[in-house]
């Protein structure tokens, strides 16, 4: 199904950098349609090398309002610019979205620039997998940053955000439990840590937490990562912010980090596509996604255990004796 484009339309459509080619092939990602999987094998032949910066926090903390100032600095340095947002139907993230949307939209008439939201619900692939192929299209659009937008909660989300080459965490004032409580997360993770809506009470504590934090971190980069105060609502802030972006490319480029960070996140990738792959093929025979239901309640009922079911199961698609 590849609605009414056809796939070598698709592919040099999104080559071309057209936004409505791309739309359609990630469509058919978020949909896991198997023609999807032809289009990504045929651009990811000669591709470009995008910048992927992440931007995550808590839902609030402003992270739109940024990343429009973010995307406007970009384009106004010349730069081809893409932004995926990641769930934006969350009930985490939904009031504010809509908000952000009219923001968007006034940089959203400039031609380089593609914004698209993904859809999670309902998803059996891994988020982060169908998010490193939205970069990979923006990629083949011939973005050259490309802005990714998550909560930064949940597993799911931590492994979004290491589809980052930058990753940018946002705090506000005020959060110092909510910090501790991320520690181990996606915290360990940020390369820029933002204090945004830096007008309101509780800026000088929140950046203590952080250096604190940080000065516990023990990264093995030889990154110490900027804590940049904004107010992103007035755009203060965001020149330095673009600054502490680009130090940190030129970072990861100089130590070679980028393939690094890159390579881990393949890793990921790759067992995920495998799972997928595994299960569309003992689905194929044996139609276990029609019993899955069954399967599931004989679990829960304790008629039998998952590790002998799904042994039975791997038996009937002959995959083991
Ligand atoms: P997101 O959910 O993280 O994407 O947050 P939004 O960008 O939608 O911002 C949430 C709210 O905070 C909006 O009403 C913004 O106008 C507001 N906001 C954003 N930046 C600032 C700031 O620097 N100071 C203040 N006081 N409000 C801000």
């Amino acid at each position: 199904m590849t609605g009414n484009l056809s796939i070598e339309a698709i592919v040099s459509g999104v080559r071309n950098g057209d936004k409505r080619s791309a739309a359609q092939l990630m469509s058919m990602v978020e949909k896991a349609a198997p023609e999807s999987q032809e289009c990504l094998k045929a651009l990811a032949q000669g591709k470009g090398q995008s910048h992927v910066v992440g931007v995550t926090g808590w839902p609030g903390v402003g992270k739109s309002t940024l990343i429009c100032a973010v995307a406007a600095s970009f384009l106004n340095a010349g730069k081809q610019v893409g932004v995926i947002a990641v769930d934006p139907t969350s009930p985490l993230s939904g009031g504010s979205f809509l908000g952000d949307r009219a923001r968007m939209r006034k940089i959203d008439g400039d031609e380089r620039l593609f914004i698209r939201s993904m859809a999670t619900r309902g998803f059996r692939g891994g988020i982060a997998t169908a998010t490193s192929s939205f970069v990979r299209i923006m990629e083949a659009m011939g973005k050259e940053v490309v802005i990714v937008e998550t909560v930064g909660i949940g597993q799911d989300q931590v492994s979004v955000a290491g589809v980052a080459d930058t990753l940018i965490v946002t705090v506000i004032p005020g959060m110092g439990d909510y910090l501790q409580a991320l520690k181990a997360g996606i915290m360990e993770m940020g390369d820029i840590f933002v204090v945004n809506k830096a007008d309101r009470k509780g800026v000088d504590q929140v950046v203590m937490d952080l250096t604190m934090m940080r000065s516990m971190n023990d990264r093995q980069d030889d990154w110490i990562p900027p804590i940049v105060k904004t107010i992103a609502q007035r755009g203060e802030g965001v020149a330095e912010l673009m600054s502490a972006i680009e130090l940190h490319r030129d970072h990861i480029a100089k130590l070679g980090l980028a393939s690094l960070k890159r390579t881990a996140a393949a890793k990921g990738e790759i067992v995920e596509t495998l799972k997928d792959r595994c299960f569309q093929f003992i689905n194929g025979r044996t139609g276990l996604d029609e019993k899955l239901e069954q399967f599931a309640l004989q679990v829960v009922n304790g008629t039998i255990d998952r590790h002998t079911l799904v042994e039975s199961i791997l038996r009937d698609a002959g995959i083991i004796d």
